[in-house]
């Protein structure tokens, strides 16, 4: 398991970085630093923290925490890896039918 770093944005991108002011990176050892965001190319800075080794979260993890994960396999084909029982395996977007019921699971 590579460990993860966290970094930090010098300057709050201001939601123009998909990743948020802190994110974290997988990096193996022999890696520099990272010196820009790989997200937005602005500068970041490696937190002080040592390298945390955490799991990723897995499919079944997201599952049970109440997420929907959809993988994009064709275009406007998405796999629904977070498929609970009645929900299609697959997710056409010209076929509104194959959505998951996103009312059941996205609480406020
Ligand atoms: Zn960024």
């Amino acid at each position: 398991m590579p460990p993860f770093y966290s970094y930090c944005h010098l300057e709050d991108p201001a939601g123009a970085c998909p990743a948020g002011f802190e994110f974290e990176w997988e990096q193996v050892a022999r890696d520099l630093p990272l010196t820009v965001c790989p997200h937005c190319g602005a500068k970041v800075e490696r937190g002080l923290t040592a390298a945390t080794i955490r799991p990723r979260k897995f499919n079944c993890e997201l599952k049970d925490l109440g997420f929907t994960k959809l993988v994009r396999v064709d275009d406007g084909l998405f796999e629904n890896v977070t498929r609970r029982p009645g929900e299609e395996k697959y997710i056409d977007r010209r076929r509104p039918e194959t959505f998951p019921d996103l009312s059941k699971t996205v609480k406020d």
